[in-house]
């Protein structure tokens, strides 16, 4: 019973790929600044990132057309 062995050992390198970041970001509605998915303030101007539900008070994205929590619509 013949077993085969890999003699050599390949090196596998990730190759960088730019702009292939498929994170999320958003867009700042006062200087179009992208920010990072997370962010509650913009990077450049600090302006509010999120919108604050009028029923539940809580934080959802900018662009989000219902409440993540309550579900009501803004
Ligand atoms: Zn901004
Ligand atoms: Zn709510």
């Amino acid at each position: 019973m013949a077993k085969e062995t890999f003699g050599g050992v390949k090196e596998i390198t990730k190759a960088v790929q730019a702009g292939q970041n498929s994170k999320a970001s958003l867009t700042c509605q006062g200087c179009l600044k992208q920010n990072p998915s997370n962010s509650k303030f913009c990077n450049e101007c600090g302006k509010s990132l999120v919108q604050i539900c009028g029923k539940c008070n809580h934080e959802n994205v900018k662009d989000a057309r219902f409440c993540n929590d309550c579900g009501s619509s803004f």
